[in-house]
């Protein structure tokens, strides 16, 4: 249920935690000037040291020039140099400057369902419309901490509402990342909240719910129709914790195959929630593109990704955001969840599975920055330069954007992140964006500025 770490009294009676998992400054630029970006007006921007995904190392004073929502040149900077006419000059002589970043794992319909009563109460009780004016907020918000692109996997129960946040934003009508998006995952019957009421009354789903291969085959075709980039599944549910997690599989193989053939024959790609085991394995031989969270992947499978160069998309935060509220609360957490977790993605890593960068946020609150995954990524063993790169390069790869964003390069769009400090010393300065600029267009800028 939603993308939801959900710790139930019934399983704590058995002692065993079940998860079911479901699944600063302010903006400155206007829509006008989101369309100005987009113009010929030139922009200079002055970066005192320019990690751009490309060389082997950071540049240094490094000179961008921007036409057209695309960096048009990369220079190396000289006081005095000459500016065209009307042209507007950025100094972050003081900054490093990152490619924009992207999330690959975002819930912008949901606003922090993990807390108890928070899911039911924002699907039940808020209105779509509402619920939608708050999706704004955080695709604003995302922006504003530096992510500039993001993969929005699954509305929970907000129907194709993702689809009118990421138009609105294309057409310059409200700020936010570019955004990918999956509109309403699929899963079977019985498998997703809204559950636990009187079976006699009828309530809506998190997602769509769709049973036997016609039907899977139908909803793609479906939600492909009314804008999905991607398509969403849930592989799984009920994950019971040991060193090897193992889940019930929510689809069958046959139903697994039918999502994944009619996406990949209408040339669209799968994301597959799945924790455990027997979920991640049958997700895998389906052939889906992505695996979200992962808490346990077994090493046959994680060949399989290698192989067949599926991504794994480990949300590391929000399992200790999840431990720590169900702790508050007065539940134990899922005991050793965080640490087997944190094995895969080590496994996972040593094997040479595509990792990109995914938070969950909206799962925990857009008020919390999803960057707070970087630290976790390096904690378990990648390299702050491989942790950046999971949320640059890989992330552009992820969504099939590899030739227009994900590093600083002439000809591509202009995506710009600045922080102070390095953050291939301590990756915890990503957590401080002070500039952002999306297609040559700033939305935040240092408060020296
Ligand atoms: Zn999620």
């Amino acid at each position: 249920m939603k993308c939801k770490l959900l710790v139930r009294a019934s399983h704590l009676l058995l002692m065993l935690v079940f998860l079911t998992v479901l699944g600063s400054a302010a903006i400155a630029a206007s829509p006008a000037d989101a369309q100005a970006g987009k113009s010929d007006t030139v922009t200079y921007v002055h970066c005192g040291t320019l990690i751009d995904e490309v060389s082997d190392a950071p540049r240094q004073n490094v000179l961008l020039e921007i036409a057209g929502g695309k960096f048009r040149s990369i220079t190396d900077y000289t006081a005095g140099f000459a500016k065209s006419a009307g042209a507007a000059f950025i100094d972050l002589g003081v900054e490093t400057c990152v490619p924009g970043l992207v999330d690959s794992h975002t819930h912008i319909l949901l606003q922090g369902d993990q807390k108890p009563g928070q899911y039911d109460e924002q699907i039940l009780k808020w209105s779509l419309p509402y619920r939608t004016i708050l999706g704004t907020r955080s695709a604003r918000r995302a922006l504003e901490y530096g992510f500039t692109t993001i993969r929005d996997v699954e509305t929970e129960g907000a129907y194709y509402a993702d689809v009118s946040v990421r138009d609105a934003i294309k057409q310059g009508v409200i700020p936010g990342p570019r955004m990918v998006v999956v509109t309403r995952a699929l899963n079977v019957t019985g498998a997703y909240a809204i559950k636990g009421y009187d079976p006699a009354w009828t309530f809506p789903h998190g997602v769509q719910v769709v049973d036997g291969p016609v039907e899977c085959r139908k909803a793609v075709r479906e939600q492909i129709a009314n804008g999905a980039d991607w398509i969403k599944v849930y592989a799984d549910q009920h994950v019971s914790t040991a060193d090897v997690v193992h889940s019930i599989p929510t689809f069958t193989s046959e139903e697994l195959h039918a999502i994944v053939d009619e996406a990949h024959r209408e040339k669209h790609k799968v994301a597959a929630h799945a924790m455990g085991l027997e979920g991640v394995h049958n997700a895998v031989e389906a052939g889906v593109d992505s695996i979200e969270h992962g808490a346990y992947i077994a090493d046959d499978d994680l060949k399989t990704m290698v192989a067949h160069g599926i991504w794994y998309v480990p949300t590391l935060y929000i399992f200790i955001y999840a431990d720590e509220i169900h702790q508050a609360d007065g539940f134990p957490g899922w005991k050793g969840g965080v640490e087997i977790h944190a094995e895969t993605f080590r496994r996972a890593l040593k094997a040479g599975v595509k990792i990109a960068f995914g938070t969950d946020v909206g799962g925990f609150e857009w008020t919390i920055n999803p960057a707070k995954e970087f630290p976790l990524m390096v904690q378990y063993g990648m390299t702050p330069a491989q942790a950046l790169r999971a949320a640059t390069v890989s992330g552009a790869e992820l969504v099939d954007m590899r030739d227009q964003i994900g590093s600083v390069e002439p000809g591509k769009l202009a995506d710009l992140d600045a922080v102070s400090g390095n953050p291939l010393s301590d990756i915890k300065v990503l957590e401080d964006v002070n500039f952002v600029m999306k297609e040559g267009v700033v939305y935040k800028r240092p408060e020296k500025h």
